[in-house]
């Protein structure tokens, strides 16, 4: 029998991309036949500890860090910020016992802060304009000789919007302080360079870039004085001790050598898709509106908001249409309530629940993004008819 219903279109990247066969193909051998432990001493061992700095090398290119030792493999984003925000301020505490952050974090940022709060430290969540950019005369005005570290996000995921980390980045270091940077959503799509952005730690995520899930890196630039977070066999510098994960930090390296050679012609190709997405999904539709900057926002991000109805019930319309995207990032998705990003955007919570986000990739195409745009007149004016909210005039 033939299938005749609609072609899936996935629209949620940012929660979780495919692995690039390219990927797969590279981690195969590490599995089963090349499958030593870097630490040994044995023939096996040496093949092992041989892609393990193969992997260190790839990954360092992709962000031009100035050596290879800087990168330390962790499971993911999660424990590199975890990492850098405990490591660095519990390690300079002698310096200082302040913090700065953006109120823009990711839950990996802001947990781990608020966790330095219940360790005595003082944690600051700066503001951000309408955009999501963050203030900079606040940033300036609260950096003293207490704060020892600043870890703002490169850009969030949910918004979309890109910080100014060069700028941030001159400010921070002009108080001597240390520079982090979440980069998980913005690696593998926007070229990034940790030298000439003068970044001291980043945190990056191999599944954003196609690579398996669980695998990650802190880059840490040499000269930052940090602690390890969990104590062990001393692997990666006595900084992330544990077994290194062969097979997943091989598949990262592959992910981030195919973001390197791709992201100049993937990133211009999605920045057309986006642009167009917005426009279609804003321009038809009365009371809409684009979350954070036109311009200054990941090539992949489209998160729009409707008034008068509830971003789930967009969703669920669309689940049935077989169009998969999400209402908020994938974690704050888990609560009730509204995102704090939107939040710190300004918003009102009942502006807040009415958002849609697109996150974009590799399979789409401009017929998914017809489709989507020729789909949702109607599906919001189902929605208005129903709510209690929506005006008179509209329904
Ligand atoms: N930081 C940002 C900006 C994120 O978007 C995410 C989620 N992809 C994380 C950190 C945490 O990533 P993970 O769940 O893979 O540890």
């Amino acid at each position: 029998m033939e299938n005749d219903s609609p072609r899936r279109i996935y629209m949620d990247y940012s929660a979780g991309k495919p692995v690039d066969p390219r990927v797969t193909d590279a981690m195969l051998p590490f599995f089963n036949s090349s499958f030593g432990n870097p630490s040994s001493v044995h023939t096996l061992g040496q093949e092992a500890k041989q892609a393990l700095q193969n992997s260190r090398e790839v990954v360092a290119k992709l962000i031009n860090s100035e050596t290879p030792e800087a990168i330390v493999f962790t499971s993911g984003a999660t424990e590199s910020n975890n990492l850098a925000i405990r490591g660095t301020a519990g390690r300079n505490k002698s310096r200082g016992n302040k913090i700065l952050t953006s109120s823009v974090e990711h839950m990996s940022v802001v947990n781990p802060c608020k966790l330095m709060i219940r360790n005595g430290f003082q944690v600051i969540f700066l503001p951000v304009d309408k955009l999501g950019v963050l203030d900079l005369e606040k940033l300036e005005s609260e950096l003293d000789d207490q704060t020892t570290l600043v870890s703002i996000v490169y850009a969030n995921p949910e918004i979309g919007t890109i910080e100014p980390i060069k700028e941030i980045s001159k400010i921070v270091h002009a108080k001597k302080a240390f520079l982090h940077v979440d980069a998980t959503a913005a690696c593998g799509q926007v070229p990034i360079d940790v030298q000439d952005e003068n970044i001291d730690l980043l945190t990056m995520s191999s599944n954003d870039m196609y690579g398996p899930k669980g695998v990650g890196a802190l880059y840490i630039k040499p000269g930052t004085t940090i602690e390890p977070v969990n104590q062990g066999g001393g692997q990666e510098r006595g900084l992330r001790s544990g077994t290194e994960n062969i097979p997943g930090i091989v598949g990262f390296a592959k992910a981030a050598e195919i973001a390197k050679n791709e992201m100049a012609n993937e990133s211009q190709r999605l920045t057309l898709l986006r642009n167009n997405l917005i426009k279609g999904l804003i321009e038809p539709i009365p009371y809409s509106y684009i979350n954070g900057h036109p311009t200054q926002r990941l090539p992949d991000n489209v998160s729009v908001r409707y008034s008068f109805i509830e971003g789930e019930s967009i969703l669920l319309s669309l689940d049935i249409m077989g169009v998969y995207a999400s209402s908020g990032s994938a974690c704050a998705a888990k609560t009730l309530q509204p995102s704090h990003v939107l939040l710190a955007l300004g918003l009102q919570p009942e502006d807040a629940h009415g958002s849609l986000m697109a996150t974009l990739g590799r399979e789409n195409t401009q017929e998914d993004v017809d489709k989507l745009t020729s789909i949702m007149p109607d599906i919001v004016k189902r929605l208005r008819d129903m709510s209690p909210l929506t005006p008179k005039e509209l329904k």
